[in-house]
């Protein structure tokens, strides 16, 4: 069987990423976190190859022909291991299902048997099993406050969004992340994150306020920033 790009890089893990990079790799993935970018502007996908156009530097991601399990990186602005290529890594360790990389376990049913419904619930479920599994730093605009704005960083890739948190249900809650604005579902893994961590760190007597009671009609028509 002939693993393609996209098979290989939905099972690439943080760990590949940083032996790929070298000694220095950790510190580039963090670096290239840091780019901000769209995902539907500047990737590109071809039959072999993924390419992402930083505008400074482009940087194309292949299988080796001799070894077709090893991954290939490179960039059209360096010779050696750089931050645009930990840019590269950082995305699709980050946004794996919003770049159509996630692999379910063959023992789940196809996806084609499933009502609407079930297609949903398994949507959450996959984002929520992300949100338990991954290493995600959260900060808080104000401490004090339940319903406000969050950070969320990606312990691994760097990467940050913003979460304005503004009820438990989905729909209810915002991200600025690509997954949220894509996948409909009115949630993503960071959401899901941030309410877990909050309930636990605020006391039942305040998680169980209604958003609207805690005075969070604040920003919401100012989320996500124009
Ligand atoms: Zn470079
Ligand atoms: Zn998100």
């Amino acid at each position: 069987m002939t693993i393609t790009l996209k098979d290989r890089l939905s099972h690439f893990t943080y760990r590949e990423a940083c032996k790929l990079l070298g000694p220095e790799g950790e510190r580039f993935i963090r670096q290239g976190g840091k780019y901000d970018f769209d995902i539907g502007e500047q990737v590109t996908w071809g039959e072999d190859f993924f390419r992402l156009n930083l505008g400074e530097a482009t940087v194309t991601l292949s299988l080796k022909p001799e070894n077709p399990k090893s991954l290939d990186f490179a960039c059209s602005q360096c010779s050696e291991s750089c931050e645009h290529a930990g840019a590269a890594f950082s995305l699709i360790l980050e946004e794996k299902l919003s770049l159509g990389l996630s692999a379910p376990p063959p023992e789940k049913q196809p996806v084609e048997s499933l009502s609407d419904e079930e297609v949903i619930k398994l949507a959450i479920e996959e984002r929520s099993e992300r949100a338990k599994n991954e290493k995600m730093q959260l900060k808080s605009m104000n401490r004090h406050e339940l319903w406000t704005d969050y950070t969320i960083t990606s312990h691994f890739s760097g990467k940050s969004y913003r979460v304005a948190l503004r009820g438990w249900k989905e729909g209810e809650s915002y991200c600025s992340c690509p997954d949220f604005r894509k996948n409909t579902l009115g949630t993503c893994k960071h959401i899901l994150y941030t309410i877990d961590e909050v309930k636990k760190r605020f006391n039942q007597k305040v998680v169980n306020y209604p958003a609207a009671s805690c005075g969070a009609s604040n920003s919401l028509k100012n989320f996500p920033p124009p």
